[in-house]
């Protein structure tokens, strides 16, 4: 039996809590995989290492070199090992990376120095492997995790090993060159080792005790959630509740591996333990959570026997392929459809080709474009066996005076996601959350 323990930047930002770190995984014999993300904010106003190595790479882009930019990265590094009070010296390894780092020019490199340097500092503290991402991770030639490769690899470098560890957030690509996941990689890289070694637990290491059932910038205070399945979770992250990258999910779960999300700054509160769909046992609310996300452009498409005209859709989608923009959901009627799109797909003179384009392949009767529109989803596996679910819902978001301009039930039946102005979004998820929490 073995943990893989995944800790994301605030579990790192300073020696001190490295040491807490340290004694987390010596509390535990299975606590035997460790990922680590890049030292993240210490206060706010501060900055992410990750978001120092951004800058460190714009000024190579713009000037051609370094310049003062990684300093404050080498700052951060040093007042870590001091504050670690251990007894290496990491002079030598900061020189090296900011000469690879002015050799190899590469955004995707320069970012990914974050974990790695992290990493070389955990597994000195802990007496553990260092074991680098960019020999046992690897992409495919689209850009995808090459899952099977990774996982061999992995357990190979493992083998024999007490406690290893990882940097997250990156590996390597078909040519051996670094290759980083989008931002917040790291839960992914944790994912990945969790398969590889076929753990009996994945622990997501955060600075919060779980899960909420909203967000507490809108809600004060709003309930903990305790158990939640894969699938769920997976609408919720996707929907903006940011605590677990979206895509961390799927390496796990074919695996049938649970995750629990844990605070490294209160070790013992229970935290927020996800679970595949075959173990999980609903508790008995019909709601699990409500997220939501804003800034969508709804087009709204009307044609008299759409229904009946072959192809119609596919022929609407093609316009959005045409310009490589994904469509988030498409509610459809029978001689209507709606195609919802984030906002960020359709700048500049987009929007127009996409709504020439669409005019020219389908000829509507109606086409209408609603802009600045947020999308909330109320998730949970209750909704489906409870009548009268999405009466309440509807019911709720018009008591406070809202007025709903889409909706989806997903057919899973777990998720129903309805379109609000970008104004109103607040006072939704409030509405929502007053009708099934309070
Ligand atoms: N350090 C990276 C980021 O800031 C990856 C991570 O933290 O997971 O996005």
């Amino acid at each position: 039996m073995a943990k893989v323990c995944k800790f994301g930047g605030t579990s790192m930002a300073d020696g001190n809590i490295i040491n807490a770190v340290k004694k987390i995984i010596e509390s535990d014999k299975e606590r035997r995989f460790v990922v680590v993300s890049a030292p993240g904010k210490r206060y706010s106003g501060d900055t992410k290492v990750t978001d120092l190595l951004y800058a460190c790479y714009s000024a190579i882009e713009k000037t051609g070199e370094l310049g003062e930019t990684f300093e404050p990265v080498k700052a951060r590094f040093r007042s870590i090992v001091k504050e670690l009070n251990a007894n290496f010296d990491i002079e030598q390894t900061l020189s090296e990376t900011q000469k690879l780092i002015e050799k190899e020019r590469s955004a995707d490199f320069t970012a990914s120095r974050g974990e790695y340097l992290c990493a070389v500092i955990v597994a000195k503290v802990l007496g553990a492997k260092f074991i680098d991402a960019r020999d046992v991770i690897f992409f495919t030639e689209s850009g995808a995790l090459d899952g099977d490769r990774s996982y061999k690899a992995i357990a190979e470098a493992c083998r024999g090993e007490k406690i290893c560890v990882f940097p997250g957030f990156y590996g390597s690509d078909t040519n051996g060159r670094v290759k980083t996941f989008s931002r917040g990689g790291s839960d992914i890289t944790g994912a990945v080792v969790a398969r590889a070694v076929n753990a009996s637990l994945y622990e997501n290491w955060t600075d919060v005790s779980g899960f909420l059932a909203c967000d507490p910038r809108i809600v004060d205070s709003p309930k903990r959630i305790k158990s939640i399945s894969y699938k769920e979770l997976r609408e919720l992250s996707y929907m903006g509740a940011n605590v677990l990258h979206s895509e961390s999910i799927f390496p796990v779960r074919k695996a049938n591996i649970p995750i629990r999300i844990k605070n490294t700054f209160r070790p013992d509160d229970e935290g927020t333990e996800i679970l595949p769909s075959s173990r999980y046992k609903p508790s008995g609310d019909i709601v699990t959570g409500v997220a939501g996300k804003k800034n969508f452009t709804v087009i709204y498409i009307e044609k008299s026997l759409m229904n009946s005209e072959v192809g119609f859709i596919a022929k609407v989608l093609a316009v959005l392929a045409e310009e490589n923009i994904p469509v988030e959901h498409i509610p459809s009627g029978i001689d209507t459809m709606s195609l919802v799109i984030e906002s960020g797909y359709l700048g500049g003179s987009k929007l127009g080709r996409v709504i020439d384009g669409i005019q020219n392949a389908v000829d509507p009767d109606v086409i209408r474009v609603i802009e600045n529109i947020a999308l909330v989803a109320t998730v949970g596996h209750g909704m489906s066996s409870s009548v009268g679910t999405s009466a309440r819902l509807f019911n709720a978001i018009a008591a406070a005076d809202i007025n709903i301009a889409m909706i989806d039930q997903g057919s899973s039946e777990l998720n129903i996601v309805v379109g609000v102005r970008n104004e109103d979004y607040e006072r939704c998820i409030k509405a929502i959350y007053a009708e099934f929490f309070s």
